[in-house]
């Protein structure tokens, strides 16, 4: 199989899919290691972790120019390298604690007689299949803390994001006691790990979830889903518009706004809307891309030109229906990479696919309210409910406004902050997703299941206790 370079649009680089067979045998292997793996104990697993967190600073350079090759980003590249390393070190530091806390000791039954001895451990073997948007982060976000469970790992990262696997494997091979594995291909290499694994999370859009969760039904495993978004960002009358501007812009268009937590939605007041509109404006129209020179500018190539068309069409919708095109609004075809500036839309309406449609991209379409109830209400009024955010002129009244939405993480004063801060423990709400929260402590605790040794403390009860009776 190749995959697309996206500054080039040259598939310069092939890849082996794995087979049906393949994906078993993987899965079999791993299957086999786990034992001595959860035997290991919390502390054992944590210095393994720690080591391969040495081992990926160490190949951080290869890892990251593989990786900035098929996400048409440098610095980011390095961020999620670097993202690796902290998020084994992390779950390195927790994972002990957190098995120190789980209750051991007998526990008093309400039955007469009986105590309880809960006991825990780890689903076997875990299974993670991932986007392209941010592939070594999302590929080992669920991972690293089933591993610290004591769960064995296998990771199907995109097929359109591909590279950086061939560098992390070296890197793997010098950590031979940590049960992880990569797969490789599109959807039927997602569907055969499916079939392997006893615990499945899966990153991507809310379609592709919904055939995982079907798959997952079928196998009678538990399925934990991160999908797409159309986050709201709210201003108020009290927010400085300027800064209120910088924070909706940044918060958009982070990695040409291909993040599940972008801003694609907002509302703001009409007492601040024409300096907010003309901040945004200026700050939309100052924003370089990173082409020619990919070493500056803020916003790269779309990483899987498909997504380029969807934005495009968004927007000619949207212009067709009556919307306003401030800022940016045309897809740019250049040395075979797809860019789109910064693009700003007003005059813009609910029933618009850029309203009510994941954008996955660097697009901003502006809604003024008159009334903040109203903004609550459009702001909720989607199918999604991944997060949120709010600007105000306090703490306290973006607090008021935040809990009000229908969302699992709200940012205050700042925006797409989710995945930022990785102890912030939230559930998505509606079609963004289900399970456990992967933020907060319950990211590893999900992986283990509670046991409970019922102890019979009288005497056990015979046949005759239950022989039929007059009564
Ligand atoms: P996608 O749904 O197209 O693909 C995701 C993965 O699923 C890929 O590895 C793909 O090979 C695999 N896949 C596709 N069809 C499958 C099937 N039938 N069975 C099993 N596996 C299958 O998503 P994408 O386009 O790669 O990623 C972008 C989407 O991911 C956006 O919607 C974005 O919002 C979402 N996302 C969500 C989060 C989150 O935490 N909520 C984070 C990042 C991205």
């Amino acid at each position: 199989m190749k995959a697309r370079n996206p500054r080039t649009g040259e598939e310069d680089y092939e890849f082996t899919v794995s087979s049906r067979d393949d994906v078993a045998v993987e899965a079999a292997r791993l299957r086999a290691a786990q034992p001595a793996w959860e035997a290991l104990g919390p502390e054992g697993r944590a210095a393994v972790l720690n080591k391969f967190a040495d081992a990926v600073d160490a190949g951080a350079q290869a890892i990251a120019e593989a990786l900035s090759i098929d996400t048409g980003r440098k610095a980011v590249a390095w961020i999620e390298v670097e993202g690796l390393a902290r998020n084994l070190r992390k779950w390195a530091a927790r994972g002990p604690d957190l098995f120190a806390g789980l209750p051991s000791d007998p526990e008093p039954s309400a039955m007469p007689g009986f105590d309880i001895v809960p006991r825990y451990d780890a689903y076997p073997l875990f299974g993670a299949i991932c986007p392209w948007n941010f592939p070594v982060i999302l590929s080992h976000i669920d991972a690293v803390p089933a591993l610290m469970a004591g769960c064995a790992a296998l990771v199907k990262p995109s097929e359109v994001t591909p590279r950086f696997v061939e560098p992390m494997r070296e890197v793997l091979a010098q950590v031979p006691e940590l049960p992880l594995a990569y797969v490789m291909g599109g959807p039927d290499v997602g569907q055969a790990l499916i079939e392997e694994v006893d615990y499945v999370c899966f990153t991507g859009s809310t379609g592709t979830g919904r055939k995982v969760a079907e798959a997952a039904a079928r196998q009678l495993i538990p399925a934990n889903l991160e999908l797409g978004g159309k986050d709201p960002m709210i201003i108020t009358a009290s927010a400085d518009p300027e800064w209120a501007a910088g924070v909706a812009l940044r918060s958009s268009i982070v990695a040409t706004g291909q993040a599940c937590q972008s801003i694609e939605r907002i509302y703001v007041a009409r007492e601040i809307a024409e300096p907010f509109l003309d901040a945004l404006v200026e700050g939309a129209n100052a924003v370089r891309l990173t082409y020619p020179d990919a070493s500056s500018g803020h916003i790269g190539p779309f990483i899987f030109p498909p997504q380029g068309a969807k934005v495009q069409e968004q927007i000619d919708q949207a212009r067709s229906a009556g919307a306003r095109v401030l800022a940016g609004g045309q897809i740019e075809q250049l040395d075979g990479g797809t860019y789109l500036r910064p693009t700003v839309l007003a005059d813009v309406t609910p029933d618009m696919a850029v309203i009510r449609q994941e954008t996955f991209g660097p697009v901003l379409p502006v809604t003024i309210f008159d009334d903040i109830e109203d903004a609550i209400t459009q702001a909720n009024d989607t199918e999604y409910g991944l997060s949120a955010a709010v600007l105000a002129g306090s703490m306290e009244e973006a607090s008021q406004v935040g809990a009000r939405l229908e969302a699992g993480a709200i940012s205050l004063q700042d925006g797409a902050l989710t995945s930022m801060v990785s102890d912030a423990t939230n559930e998505s709400r509606k079609a963004s997703g289900l399970g456990p929260s992967r933020m907060g402590d319950s990211g590893m605790l999900r992986f283990l299941r509670r046991q409970s040794l019922i102890r019979q403390n009288g005497e056990a009860a015979t046949i005759d206790a239950y022989a039929e009776a007059q009564r």
